[in-house]
């Protein structure tokens, strides 16, 4: 009798582990990192912006956290995804510049990409069992090898390079140019408007998997140049007078709306509730697409913070506080820790250089960075606390506190010799981790040096520094 007892307990336990593994799959919550390209820091609507609505945007920060010392790990497009998307500092495996051709001694154009030893946010979540998709901008190698199915997503739908035109392109083009649906390329003359169609793919993955806990990156190319936009988007800004500018804020409202759709479809499936989304902007304002920094100095390219401080925004109901701003400093290197604890995998193992931010976002007391550090050949810098140093080379070194200035108009390098030295002395240290770069800028030193100069003041001379 307490035999058959026993056996009756053994199989009721065994049920309950079943179950209980059933509801963590269930209560795994999905994942969406929305990213966008190039945008200023001050092009959205609550982050100061009067002219673009952006009210989907905007509902992800009235339900979620907002950020406003958010920092990427680079002011350009491909080293910032590399760290994004490996949740390291992407200096320790030489992704330190965008591709390019000018090689370091030893390196082949074939090794021009993200090196394949390192594992991707969506290799960790697959083990997680996360079905996995990349749409958009891949921009971290065009070889086979650097492809996104080779590195952890199931599913592709997007283009190679760096950017692309938003219509079908008129005449050749290069196949990493071209738009993939996985393995295929997508006949050209089939380009509607690219914004538009990467929003469908996600809608369709989600309709597609609402049973299923999963993995989106959602890379839009807006608002990267070329300045493309639909008609009837550019409509809605005719007061706009110079036309770059309107054709960017039809852009970016492009995306607001897709971002819409994907809140939409969501909603539609009943998984909005059990759904993690990141939205963050790549690098601050581009030189070139007519987008707007706001009050902070310098653009994409420079170790300012308009080059390295982004919007980001963080939704997942019932997990993070709603409608609420986080003013410590966080990083693009926390997506993957803050992602592995939320489905309830392990961070320790893998050599992440950030931190998962879920507990801190409860309560203010403790920062999740004592520092940062970037580095993109000549130009390097350090934020610890208020303070932010930066090196350019042999020019005089730059410090200034970002509580009190957060304009970096006053340059108390000289007043705080010992602040410098140890500053100096964390950003060799970490440096002393870091790998040779396989790859140099194709654009030199010369104006990496130059817009990190005290005299360029304002936008106008900025912008003539790409
Ligand atoms: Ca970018």
């Amino acid at each position: 009798m307490a035999r058959r007892f026993k056996y009756i307990v053994l199989i009721m336990l065994l049920f309950l582990v079943n179950d209980a593994v059933v509801v963590a799959q269930q209560n795994k919550p999905n994942i969406i990192v929305i990213l966008a390209d190039d945008a200023g820091y001050a092009d959205f609507e609550k982050y100061g912006d009067k002219e673009i609505p952006t009210p989907n945007i905007n509902k992800l920060s009235e339900q979620g956290m907002r950020f406003t010392n958010a920092y990427v790990t680079a002011s350009v497009c491909a080293p910032s995804r590399a760290g994004l998307l490996t949740g390291r500092y992407q200096q320790r495996f030489g992704f330190e510049h965008n591709p390019s051709n000018v090689l370091a001694p030893g390196v082949a154009m074939e090794d021009v990409g993200l090196d394949v030893k390192q594992k991707t946010i969506a290799d960790y979540l697959k083990k997680e069992d996360y079905k996995t998709i990349a749409i958009g901008k891949w921009h971290l190698g065009t070889q086979d090898k650097y492809f996104p199915l080779h590195r952890g997503f199931d599913e592709f739908y997007g283009f190679k390079e760096g950017h692309r035109d938003f219509f079908k392109i008129q005449g050749d083009r290069a196949d990493s140019f071209a738009l993939y649906d996985n393995n295929h390329i997508v006949p050209e003359e089939k380009i509607t408007y690219l914004t538009d169609m990467f929003t469908d793919r996600a809608v369709d993955f989600i309709d597609r998997n609402k049973d299923h806990p999963f993995f989106m990156y959602l890379a839009y190319n807006a608002v990267h140049t070329p300045l493309q936009a639909k008609e009837s988007d550019l409509e809605k800004f005719g007061n706009v007078k110079d036309k770059d500018r309107r054709t960017y804020d039809a852009m970016l409202y492009a995306m607001d709306k897709g971002i819409g759709d994907v809140l939409a479809a969501l909603k539609k499936n009943s998984i909005e509730k059990n759904t993690l989304i990141f939205f963050i902007n790549d690098n601050g304002g581009a030189t070139n697409n007519a987008s707007d920094n706001g009050k902070l100095r310098g653009m994409k390219g420079s170790k300012w913070e308009g080059g390295i401080k982004v919007a980001f925004v963080m939704k997942w109901p019932n997990q993070i506080p709603a409608g609420q701003v986080y003013p410590l400093p966080v990083s693009t290197l926390d997506v993957i820790p803050t992602s592995l604890a939320a489905a309830g995998g392990a961070t320790q193992q893998h050599n992440l250089d950030g931190v998962n931010l879920l507990p801190y976002l409860k309560n203010l007391s403790k920062t999740p960075h004592k520092d940062l550090f970037w580095r993109r050949g000549v130009a390097a810098a350090v934020r610890s606390g208020d303070w932010k140093l930066i090196r350019v080379e042999t020019d005089p070194i730059l410090l200034f506190n970002l509580k009190t200035d957060p304009e970096e108009t006053a340059n108390l390098a000289t007043k705080y010799p010992c602040k410098v030295k140890t500053l100096l002395t964390k950003l060799s240290n970490w440096e002393k981790g870091l790998a040779k770069p396989r790859w140099y800028s194709f654009m030199g030193n010369e104006n990496q040096i130059k817009k990190h100069r005290m005299e360029v003041v304002g936008r106008d001379s900025e912008r003539k520094l790409p």
